[in-house]
């Protein structure tokens, strides 16, 4: 099962100290999602990897409340005029996740670090059962992977076949077939290593052909 407690964080924004729940322990139990959804029995730990600011909306890991991350003033001006008028309207995960990336952007982390923030949003709306939400996401995320990979250095050389796969797998799981199986059709031409990564290669093509929603 997964375990949780209960922590004080100090928000690097405004300075409020506020009360969240962090995860201890957890396990994959659940199962995996063609997406790579790792999902656990009993409570699902995403939503409490990340924390959000009860005052002004701020959100990150734990250690973007240690004083770790350096918050400069243009990013603070932007919680503080984005995020802040609507906090805490939501805590849910997808909200979380969602502001989040929205501070990783505003403090020029790689496209590559933000779309997995966005993609995590998506699983959180599976959990919280917001179709809707969770297609919206799904293209963000999409969106921010096929940045990353279309940038110099964007992507490490080796990640950028699971990477491929997984924006077509996006794009199918957002119902856009087409731009599902042109993602497909690249995997071939990104894999590095044939014989560590023939199960992308596998992954693809029955996804494009016999689509799966649970590896396994
Ligand atoms: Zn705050």
């Amino acid at each position: 099962m997964t375990t949780l407690r209960q922590i004080e964080l100090r928000c690097p924004i405004c300075r409020h100290s506020f009360h969240s729940q962090a995860v201890v322990s957890t396990n994959a139990f659940g199962g995996k999602r063609t997406d790579f959804h790792e999902c656990a029995s009993g409570t699902q730990p995403l939503a409490y990897l990340i924390h959000m600011c009860d005052e002004c909306g701020y959100s990150g890991g734990e250690r973007d409340f240690s004083g770790a991350t350096e918050v400069s003033p243009l990013v603070k001006e932007h919680v503080l005029n984005e995020l802040a008028p609507r906090a805490p309207s939501s805590t849910s995960g997808s909200a979380k996740y969602e502001a989040a990336a929205k501070v990783a952007e505003w403090q020029g982390v790689e496209p590559r670090q933000i779309a997995d923030l966005l993609l995590r949003a998506a699983w959180c709306c599976v959990d919280e059962d917001d179709v809707e939400a969770e297609r919206y996401f799904r293209r963000l995320a999409a969106w921010s992977f096929e940045q990353a990979l279309g940038s110099y250095d964007g992507v490490a050389v080796e990640e950028r076949a699971i990477l491929t796969y997984l924006v077509g797998e996006l794009w199918r799981r957002v119902g856009d077939l087409g731009q599902a199986r042109d993602w497909f059709d690249r995997v071939p031409d990104e894999v590095t290593d044939p014989e560590g990564q023939h199960w992308i290669l596998a992954a693809a093509d029955q996804q494009r052909t016999d689509p799966q929603e649970w590896f396994g």
